[in-house]
């Protein structure tokens, strides 16, 4: 299925779709500039983990990783395909996020780039529009539009299924570790966004679904990470 969609297009339409995404932000004034502290603390976090990303993905070594902040209320933050990170301010400020669980977050969503979780899920996705499409095209109704350009829109609205969440958790976590950001960290961080569903708004929850033993599967995975950590703060 993985194969039906390239990574070199997915990756195309990935950039397209988040230079759009920080072009509409712009000009609402609500991106943030280079100087906000915010800022500047998530790219802090992303330059400790993007060095350990390329054994999770060795195309990754040719991406241009980029970190911006978008001023909403929203629960949320995403990592496009080809590294393309954005977080809404609300994840942050209704979570209260430390760095710790910042970059559990942010390791989390490098995890479903790097796994290529989205491209999994567009391949089906996509057998269907192209099935579409050569309806349309038989019955005379020429192309129902792009398809590298409905891939773009497409990705903000994916949902991982529970095993790419289960993947996404694990392999965040050691990135994380490995950037010498506490492996407990993970659990609290979930635990707020527990208690934050319902109030904080489903965003991120329902692209993200929880299995009733994500916090004990992070929890036993602690142990494994735990020297990976202290090796990176030594
Ligand atoms: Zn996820």
């Amino acid at each position: 299925m993985r194969t039906l969609v390239p990574a070199e297009q997915l990756e195309g339409a990935a950039q397209q779709q988040y230079g759009q995404m920080l072009e509409q932000a712009r000009s609402q004034r609500v991106l943030a500039p280079d100087n906000h502290p915010q800022l500047q603390r998530l790219r802090a976090i992303a330059r400790r983990l993007i060095p350990f990303a390329a054994p999770w993905n060795s195309r990754s070594r040719s991406w241009q990783w980029e970190v911006n902040l978008i001023g909403s209320s929203q629960v949320n933050a995403f990592c496009m395909p080809g590294g393309k990170i954005c977080f809404y301010t609300g994840i942050l400020d209704k979570l209260r996020l430390d760095d710790d669980e910042a970059a559990m977050v942010m390791g989390h969503e490098m995890a479903h780039a790097l796994r290529e979780h989205a491209r999994e899920r567009l391949a089906k996705t996509q057998a269907t529009s192209l099935g579409l499409s050569l309806g349309a095209r038989l019955l005379g109704l020429g192309e129902l539009g792009n398809v590298a350009a409905d891939l773009g829109t497409q990705l903000l609205a994916l949902k991982y299924s529970r095993d790419d969440e289960t993947e996404a958790d694990l392999v965040g976590l050691e990135l994380a570790a490995r950037g010498a950001y506490a492996p407990p960290a993970s659990v609290s961080l979930w635990r707020k966004m527990m208690t934050a569903n319902g109030s904080g708004g489903p965003g991120f929850l329902s692209t993200h679904p929880s299995g009733p033993n994500r916090i004990q599967e992070l929890q036993d995975n602690l142990p494994k990470v735990q020297r990976l950590y202290e090796q990176a703060r030594g």
